[in-house]
């Protein structure tokens, strides 16, 4: 049998592709060698996540004074909260599972590879299978990356799988790399209680984002105790002892520090690896599988999306790309993504949301704008939940009113960055959401009030 789509890797690129794949009336199997979901549902966003919010609660009983609770004998169960974490997981790799049979995608278990022809080569416990598609479309994603200095060895040096699920908590742990998973990690340790030193090459933290909120996220870290290091370097790690000793060279010079664990926190490498991409013929560049607006590959008939094609590597941006993926090869009439408004978030405490340009980016392409900016201190839903800490920061096209970037760190940050995009969608002005109501007494209040104030009309400060 011919299937008009075949998917290969169950991530939220290859699932949601293959749903709307199916819904469009196309018929449709997925290969998946591991869990359902990929790394998002099993282990990135979703394991972490529920991670983060063990380490929440627990912060919230250690001040439940601060709320005029009376708490006592609050102890971290650090094997309740990993298990805790893999139940969440589990439970959303089995919603996938009923999604998939709910829209009729065949489920193929194997590891996949492609073929000229057309052909996909299914290997499950040492058979072999071959199947034929229209149209074949790559979704196998990436892995934690590995640095020469900081070889993982799964034990004490370690990448984010074994961060989630060690089999005891660490005293003292070394995280290397403050993007967003290693600052999560960072947030997540400290806040049960290991000591965390958080390493970073460059000069800022999260050095994705806007500088504010870098260097204010720097503050909040320092603040609860986490050692931050920047414009720093591991140069080495020896593990022979009983922990590792960590070399880091900074402006500082060199020295060693001891932890039980160095967390090697430093991007992802694409699955490019084994599945045939030369075979056939596809070209890809620096680590990624070349593409279209489409995500077409130079070969007719083979289509890559998520982590293993260039663009933001997330989870929102990989479901998308099978949206638009699967909508072209139905024969929709489908817009290509719009790259400059993906929002990007970070789930420590206070938490980072983002969309568009950062201030630097906006005065180094010398463009004239407005910028507004405004703090929880002067939120009243901020003070009640005891989370003043942050602010909003919205950057303006001086001339046109373009919204060209939305810059927040606080609490709830990440659940309020959707009305930029969605305005920014929409290309909505600044003196329209002044003029739209926003509830009372909510954090998003602090959206409207920063663009108030890039626009001098702001009445809260
Ligand atoms: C710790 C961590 C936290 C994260 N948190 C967030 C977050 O909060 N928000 C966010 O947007 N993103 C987050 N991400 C990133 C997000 O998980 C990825 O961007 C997303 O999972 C990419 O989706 P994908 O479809 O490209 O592939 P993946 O989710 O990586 O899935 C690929 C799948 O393909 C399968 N596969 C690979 N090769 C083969 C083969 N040959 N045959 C069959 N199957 C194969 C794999 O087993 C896997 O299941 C996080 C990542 C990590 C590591």
């Amino acid at each position: 049998m011919t299937y008009d789509v075949i998917v290969i890797g169950s991530g939220p690129g290859g699932y949601v592709a293959a749903i709307r794949a199916s819904q469009l009336g196309l018929k449709t199997a997925i290969v998946e060698r591991s869990e359902l979901g990929g790394i998002c549902l099993n282990w990135g966003c979703i394991p972490t996540k529920a991670l983060l919010k063990s380490a929440q609660v627990f912060e919230y009983l250690q001040h439940a004074a601060d709320y005029g609770v009376k708490a006592s004998g609050v102890e971290v169960d650090f094997d309740a909260m990993v298990k805790r974490s893999r139940g969440v997981a589990d439970a959303m790799s089995k919603g996938v599972q009923f999604l998939l049979k709910k829209y009729k995608v065949e489920v193929i278990v194997g590891t996949a590879k492609v073929m000229p022809g057309k052909k996909v080569e299914v290997s499950n416990e040492g058979k072999k299978d071959v199947h034929d598609a229209k149209h074949i479309i790559i979704a196998t994603g990436a892995r934690s990356r590995e640095l020469p200095a900081l070889k993982q060895d799964g034990k004490k040096i370690i990448g984010y799988r074994e961060a989630m699920v060690l089999p005891k908590q660490p005293k003292s742990m070394v995280v290397v790399g403050s993007g967003a998973i290693g600052s999560e990690f960072a947030y997540f340790y400290n806040s049960i209680g290991t000591k965390v030193t958080l390493v970073e090459f460059l000069p800022l933290i999260v050095p994705v984002e806007d500088e504010e909120v870098s260097k204010q996220l720097e503050r909040s870290f320092k603040k609860q105790g986490i050692t931050v290091m920047t414009s720093a370097e591991v140069t080495a790690v020896d593990t022979s002892g009983s922990g590792c000793k960590v070399k880091i060279k900074s402006a500082k010079g060199e020295e060693t520090i001891e932890a039980d664990i160095v967390l090697s926190a430093v991007g992802i490498a694409a699955n490019l690896e084994g599945i045939g991409l030369e075979d056939v013929g596809i070209i890809t560049d620096k680590g990624k599988v070349l593409v279209n607006d489409y995500y077409q590959t130079n070969m007719p008939g083979y289509y890559a999306i998520g982590d293993i094609v260039r663009g933001p590597a997330l989870a929102h941006v990989a479901s998308h790309e099978g949206i638009t993926c699967v909508e072209k090869i139905a024969g929709m009439h489908v817009e290509p993504m719009d790259y400059n408004n993906i929002p990007g978030c970070t789930y420590c405490q206070p938490e980072i949301a983002s969309v568009g340009m950062t201030e630097k980016q906006v005065k180094e392409k010398g463009i004239e704008y407005k910028v507004g900016k405004f703090p929880f201190t002067a939120s009243g839903k901020a003070k009640a939940g005891g989370n003043a800490e942050g602010f909003v920061k919205v950057i303006f096209d001086a001339k046109y009113g373009e919204w060209l970037g939305a810059h927040m760190i606080g609490a709830n940050v990440t659940e309020m960055i959707a009305e930029v995009v969605a305005a920014r969608k929409l290309e909505t002005t600044g003196h329209e959401i002044i003029k739209t109501v926003h509830p009372h007494p909510t954090m998003s209040e602090a959206t409207m009030e920063a663009v108030a104030a890039a626009y001098g009309e702001v009445i809260h400060i």
